[in-house]
């Protein structure tokens, strides 16, 4: 039913219907107290500096220098002290802050604090607030992993990509199988009780044997969160520029993200939050992902990051030295805003079908027949099921779930147009 797969959510996204906002719309916005009684939101830190650029990353990133990084963190500051004065801001509770990167944590862990506590002295975080941090390979070390925890951080990211040491060359990592696994020893004795980390897949990386090895270390190594991904051919990407990789066959694809999916779901208290993530449920180790899967404002700082506050979007410029070397140093000075049109307010929930991989039958009702026949006709391809509560993703329509995306948002359109 569906042309090629959308593997990246971002390329789904970017069909969302929005028009610009002028930026003093958007402060003026600010300036007004939440509508509605607000559930608690999330916040997100981008922190674009890594010690070296890997070939298949197409993340906002830099090589980390002292004298930028310093600077960066000063923004970062300000920026979120700047916000914290208006009245969208004053009463809503923080339950989770993500560092996201780049590699936050290839700076100097006192910045990490120091971003942490003017976020604690200018904003509400929940008691129990859940901040993580990405974490690269080379930053395992016994003194950073108990500094982080010292600084308030108790959830990390790790990427790993995969244990093979041969993809991971094949993927310009450095470190080897026997590398990583001396590494999560380290993992395993620091104070972090949430441990999350991600794999990609694609046959040329990995035969069927060694991706099943890549999964077992999931269990053994007692990690807590995963994060599955195809390999993305990001254009501007090294690895899609020097051509070693060819575009995977899809069903080949789908037999490896098959496999993941059955054996994370096998492992006891696992389950899905997003097509794209699992974590132990019961144990709420998702609290950041989950929220943003529900639509949750999203406040996010930093350059290459994207917000959501109620029906207003912006981005922030991806341009790390124009970021930093911009005199203004207002929140808004190198931001892009946007808004959800008013004829959407009503339907745009639908989207939460492929991002939070359900949506209650109860509110699917009140969406015009022509948006509801859509359940219909995804259930005939076997794409979605139905319970007694919900619509739901099967297996094979989380693995479309970004041409599911796309092609809901399509029919919203279609209906408005
Ligand atoms: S994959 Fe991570 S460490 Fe590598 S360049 Fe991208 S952001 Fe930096």
């Amino acid at each position: 039913m569906f042309g090629p797969r959308i593997r990246s959510r971002y390329d789904s996204r970017a069909r969302i219907p929005l028009k610009p906002v002028e930026l003093n719309d958007f402060r003026d916005f600010l300036k007004t107290k939440p509508k509605n009684d607000p559930d608690s939101s999330v916040m997100y830190i981008h922190i674009p500096f890594c010690s070296r650029l890997c070939d298949f990353c197409a993340y906002t990133k830099i090589i980390g220098e002292e004298s930028i990084i310093k600077l960066y963190v000063q923004k970062i500051k300000q920026h979120i002290k700047q916000l914290s004065n208006y009245a969208q801001f004053k009463e809503k509770v923080y339950s989770a802050v993500y560092f996201g990167g780049g590699s936050p944590c290839y700076i100097n862990t006192q910045y990490i604090r120091e971003i942490i506590e003017v976020i604690q002295d200018h904003f509400n975080l929940q008691n129990d607030c859940e901040i993580t941090a990405e974490l690269t390979v080379e930053d395992i070390q016994a003194e950073k992993l108990d500094q982080l925890h010292r600084s308030g951080i108790n959830r990390i990211s790790v990427g790993i990509q995969s244990f093979n040491t041969k993809a991971r060359q094949l993927l310009g990592r450095i470190h080897t199988q026997e590398d990583i696994l001396e590494r999560a020893e380290l993992l395993k004795e620091s104070a972090f009780e949430t441990i999350c980390t991600d794999l990609i897949y694609h046959p040329e990386l990995q035969n069927k044997s060694e991706w099943k090895d890549d999964l077992s270390y999931i269990k053994s190594l007692g990690f807590s969160g995963f994060s599955l991904y195809p390999l993305i051919l990001f254009p501007n990407s090294k690895l899609s520029q020097n051509g070693v990789f060819s575009e995977a066959d899809i069903q080949v694809e789908y037999d490896y993200y098959r496999m993941a999916d059955n054996y994370i779901l096998n492992l006891s208290g696992w389950d899905s939050i997003t097509p794209h993530q699992y974590g132990l449920f019961d144990e709420n180790t998702s609290e950041y992902i989950l929220k943003v899967a529900e639509q949750s404002d999203i406040l996010a700082f930093g350059c290459g990051s994207g917000g959501r506050i109620e029906n207003y979007q912006y981005v922030i410029t991806n341009d790390v030295n124009a970021f930093i070397q911009n005199p203004d140093n207002s929140f808004f000075a190198d931001m892009s805003c946007f808004s959800v049109s008013k004829k959407y307010y009503n339907v745009s929930n639908l989207l939460l079908l492929p991002e939070a991989l359900k949506i209650g039958i109860q509110e699917s009702k009140q969406f015009p027949d022509k948006l509801r026949y859509n359940f219909d006709y995804l259930k005939s391809k076997s794409l979605i099921d139905e319970t007694e509560k919900n619509y739901y993703l099967t297996q094979i329509g989380r693995f479309w779930a970004g041409n599911i995306a796309d092609y809901l948002r399509s029919e919203i359109i279609k209906l408005f147009s």
